[in-house]
């Protein structure tokens, strides 16, 4: 949904050589949608690390993004963002999807490539304040933004057809389940520090149901802003 990105192409560990590798790396660890792998191979994730880090944004884990946040690893972002955009049997195709934990706002542009609107929630002013410059300066129009407390969701832009979390919460906050439209897909990690698992839920009408997907290690979903 964008043009090439001006400050993609990076030199050595930071190349698209680079980026090519941790795709196949993806491919072997279960992400399968090739809409995702393009997604991942053209977004220069470099760019979304602090500086110290950019020579191991392509390897498979996270790193640091500032305010003891950290972006997520690639194979997570990949399976996650699979989950959330099968279409739905009732639904169709997703387009509307909301996202809590803009954090460096890598997660934001995978979606952003393949979903019409995104809606992307941060407690963090400053997190929030960098990625939107840096989604903007890479070309992306169709993200809004929000700072506030994701707990609550964004009720005046629902419902959405998917939702993704990408902090633990210790129960599915009930705000995402009533903004979830029929026939929408919640992704979402659940349960303490050391003992996480990702969940999809789907809303079937008025009726929720949950799949286990994977175990995970996600910073955990905070209440209120800063
Ligand atoms: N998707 C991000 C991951 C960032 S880590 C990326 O690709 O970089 C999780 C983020 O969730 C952090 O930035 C944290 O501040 C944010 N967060 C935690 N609780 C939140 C809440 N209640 N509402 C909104 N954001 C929250």
């Amino acid at each position: 949904m964008t043009g090439a990105h001006p400050h993609s192409r990076g030199l050595g560990l930071t190349s698209p050589v680079s980026r090519a590798k941790m795709v196949d790396d993806l491919r072997r660890n279960g992400v399968e949608d090739e809409r995702v792998l393009a997604a991942m191979q053209k977004i220069p994730r470099h760019e979304f690390v602090e500086e110290a880090w950019r020579g191991e944004a392509y390897r498979n884990k996270p790193l640091p993004i500032g305010l003891a946040q950290t972006i997520s690893q690639p194979v997570v972002v990949g399976l996650m963002t699979q989950a959330l955009i099968q279409p739905s049997v009732e639904a169709g195709p997703r387009k509307r999807v909301l996202e809590i934990g803009t954090g460096s706002g890598y997660q934001t542009a995978v979606l952003a490539e393949l979903i019409e609107r995104v809606y992307s929630v941060e407690r963090l002013k400053a997190l929030s304040e960098i990625a939107r410059k840096r989604l903007s300066g890479l070309g992306y129009r169709n993200i809004h933004f929000g700072y506030a407390d994701g707990t609550q969701g964004w009720d005046a832009h629902g419902p959405y057809d998917a939702i993704i979390v990408t902090a633990a919460a210790g129960d599915v906050p009930k705000a995402l389940l009533e903004q979830l439209a029929p026939g929408g897909r919640l992704v979402i990690p659940v349960g303490p520090p050391n003992n996480q698992m990702l969940k999809a839920v789907d809303r079937h009408g008025s009726r929720y149901k949950s799949v286990d997907l994977a175990t995970v290690s996600f910073v955990p979903l905070l209440e209120g802003r800063a």
